[in-house]
Formats: structure tokens, C-alpha cells, sequence
């Protein structure tokens, strides 16, 4: 048996005949550039996300840049993220000139931990000591809803507030989940989104949405996608090219409407392996517990409570990372590590001066988890199998 970590082939071939239509219709129109289906799907987008305003742009690292453009981050500007995440956040930050501030996670959901928040912004951390941030300089804050769950946004907005923060959601991994209810990319200023292939809703190529809640920063961000253009060929910002392009936007509008049905399918799968690891004996609770395997813990709530995980990833922490991957991957099982090394460590940022000690969560997991194979159309047989398979390794 083969279980490749994603395969986007099967989902393709359910929607082959819709999408060709959906393509073929912007090829008639010979409309490539914004257009019709671009706005339909912004529409869409907006009422599926119960957004104000939302434009689509050219990924999701663009969204973020956006987000950071529409509110003037400048050179010398703080702003704070998760050092667990995709490079894009802290990139975005970076190339504008301002100084990505990494603030550590949370075990439990791996996003950006409030209480450590708390403590730079009261000045209480050693970080806080290192880099002497000046106090107006520190500009905005960037939660990483990671893997699919929220991170702890009823914490973090109410720090933001009290620090007068803006808050920009990375919510590339987590389009449609939900804590109490509200949806990812609703509690803060800006939501930004990824339709890059492998995501939960993937285009055929890059693409990406910024959703806004103010109105006039939605119209600034509207203008900035277009080089800061209003009306066309007068340039009130200096804006970027960050179009979401129109045949992109024409199969995401087909795969939109399936995303909710594709969404819970993972999460019916997450409790499957949830249930195989159990029966296998790799977990067990507890204080000092021995266990070989911890699983992904829902922290946004349950979905009785309006808790929605949408399981991006379905991601475990295991005991010797390496050589576990190796054996299932000698198996046939395809798996991977989100993220190896935590931003806070990486080359590109190490003028900045941080150690392993500035975010001990983020260097733990790094070494610990583990991504298995997880999308709508993997069955029964195969999760026991890849669980079967990790109990082998331990034996
Ligand atoms: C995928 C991703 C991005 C970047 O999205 P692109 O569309 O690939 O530019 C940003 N942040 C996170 C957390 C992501 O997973």
C-alpha cells in the first residue's frame, strides 16, 4: 500500500468536468485580468468568511505584505509574529524594513503563546530587555493559525487592544475554522489567505485573498494590489501587481462550494487516527506519561462549542522524528515536517540575535512533529495502516 501525503490527483478527477467548464468560460471572455470571475469570487469568499471587504491577490504571501503595507508598517517598525510558521509571515515583515519580533508558542496548538505576548508588551521578558523596542515603534502583531485550528484570539485581541495594536490573521492554513463560532481572519484588522495548491482550498497555481474589516483600509488595500492606482494611472500609494488571476479565481469558485464537505471529511479522518492510535497503545494520558506519540489536541474548542479545526495538517509529536519518517517512508507512507527549523534560527534573520533559549517551544517542536497524511479522500484502510506502521517503528 502507497499513502503519499497529499494527493490532489483524486479531487482533481471528482471536479474535472465543472472546473474545464468554469476555465473554458475565461478563456471565452478573453477576460485574464480581474473580470468577472474574480469579483464573483471575492463575493464568495466575503459570504463564506462573513467578511466586510475581500480582495483577491496573487498568493497569500501578498496578502500579508498587503495587510503590512495598508497600515504603513515602515523601516525600524516592530512587528510580532510566531517563529513556528511558513517563512511568508516574517518575510513579509522583513521586506518592508521592519523587525519581525518572534514571540514563542504554545505546546499544546502551536500558535503564538498570549501569555508570552503579555510579557514582552509589559516589558517584562528578557527579549523585551534585549532588543529595547521603542514603545510606538511596536506596530501590529501577526497570529499564525497553524495547521487548520485558531490560535487564542479572544486572548490576543484583548492584549492588542490594550496595546493598541493592529492584528493581521494568518490564516493560510485555516480558511473556514472557527473558535466560538467566529471564523478565522474575523477577529483581527485583516485575514489574510493562501490558495496555494496544497492548502484546503487550492487553486491551480498561486493565489491568494486579504480580507479587511475597516473600509477605508479595505479601499487603500484595494488600491494598493493595483500599484496604488485610483483611478487607474493615478497613483495615490505606491502599490505592488498582486492580482488574483482570473482563471484562478474561476476553478476556486467551482472548489469553494465543496471546501465545507472537504473540511469535515479531514476532520472525520483526524478522529479516525485519532482512535487507531489510541487502540494502538502509542498514547496514553497523564503525568509522566511515556507515550510515543502525542496527538494534535483541539484548543479552539469542539465543535459543540463552535470550535472548528479544519485539520490543514494533521500533525503528531513523536519520539526520534528522523528516523521515523525514514522507516515510513521505506513503508510508502509519505509524511512531513512543518516546520524544521523555527523561524527565530534561521540564517536570514540571525543579525537579529536570537538563541535557541529566546523560543524553547518553537526549537521542540521543530524536532518533534510529525505531519501525516491527511485529505478528503484517504480511506479507513489506509489511515490503519499508517498507524500500524508507526506502532512497528516502536516496537
Ligand atoms: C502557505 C502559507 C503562506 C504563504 O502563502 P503563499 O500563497 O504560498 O504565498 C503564509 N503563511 C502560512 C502560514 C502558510 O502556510
Amino acid at each position: 500500500m502507497k499513502v503519499p501525503l497529499l494527493d490532489l490527483d483524486a479531487q482533481y478527477r471528482s471536479l474535472k468536468d465543472e472546473v474545464t467548464v468554469a476555465i473554458n468560460e475565461v478563456l471565452e471572455s478573453q477576460n485574464f485580468i480581474m473580470g468577472d470571475s474574480v469579483r464573483s469570487f471575492e463575493q464568495e469568499v466575503a459570504e463564506y468568511c462573513k467578511a466586510e471587504h475581500a480582495f483577491g491577490c496573487a498568493s497569500g504571501s501578498d496578502a500579508l505584505l498587503l495587510a503590512l503595507m495598508a497600515i504603513d508598517i515602515s523601516p525600524g517598525d516592530y512587528v510580532i509574529t510566531s517563529p513556528f510558521t511558513f517563512f511568508a509571515t516574517a518575510g513579509a515583515i522583513s521586506r518592508l524594513g521592519a523587525i519581525p519580533v518572534f514571540i514563542d508558542i504554545e505546546p499544546g496548538s502551536f500558535n503564538l503563546d498570549p501569555v508570552k505576548l503579555e510579557e514582552f508588551l509589559k516589558g517584562e521578558s528578557k527579549l523585551f530587555h534585549r532588543i529595547k523596542p521603542e514603545r510606538n515603534r511596536i506596530k501590529a502583531i501577526i497570529p499564525v493559525h497553524l495547521y487548520g485550528q485558531l490560535s487564542n484570539m479572544k486572548a490576543i485581541m484583548k492584549i492588542a487592544e490594550e496595546y493598541d495594536l493592529i492584528v493581521i490573521e494568518d490564516a493560510a492554513q485555516s480558511i473556514g475554522a472557527k473558535t466560538e463560532g467566529i471564523q478565522a481572519g474575523n477577529f483581527g484588522d485583516f485575514g489574510c489567505f493562501s490558495f496555494f495548491p496544497s492548502k484546503n482550498l487550492g487553486a491551480y497555481g498561486d493565489a491568494g485573498l486579504i480580507t479587511v474589516k475597516d473600509p477605508e483600509l479595505a479601499k487603500k488595500t484595494n488600491f494598493l494590489r493595483l500599484h496604488g492606482a485610483h483611478p487607474k494611472y493615478y497613483h495615490k500609494y505606491v502599490g505592488i501587481n498582486s492580482r488574483l488571476d482570473a482563471i484562478q479565481a474561476a476553478v476556486l469558485s467551482v472548489k469553494l462550494k465543496h471546501l465545507d464537505n472537504w473540511s469535515d471529511n479531514r476532520r472525520d479522518k483526524a478522529m479516525e487516527y485519532n482512535q487507531f492510535f489510541n487502540e494502538a497503545g502509542l498514547v496514553s494520558d497523564g503525568p509522566g506519561s511515556q507515550s510515543k506519540v502525542i496527538l494534535p489536541a483541539e484548543l479552539a474548542g469542539a465543535p459543540e462549542n463552535g470550535g472548528r479545526h479544519i485539520y490543514h495538517q494533521y500533525t503528531i509529536r513523536v519520539k526520534n522524528q528522523d528516523a521515523l519518517q525514514s522507516y515510513l517512508s521505506d513503508q510508502g507512507i509519505g509524511t512531513s515536517v512543518y516546520y524544521p527549523v523555527p523561524l527565530h534560527l534561521q540564517e536570514c534573520f540571525s543579525e537579529l540575535g536570537y538563541t535557541e533559549r529566546d523560543c524553547p517551544e518553537s526549537s521542540k517542536a521543530a524536532n518533534e512533529v510529525l505531519s501525516l497524511p491527511i485529505y478528503p479522500e484517504l480511506d479507513s484502510d489506509q489511515i490503519k495502516f499508517v498507524v500500524e506502521k508507526v506502532a512497528e517503528f516502536y516496537q
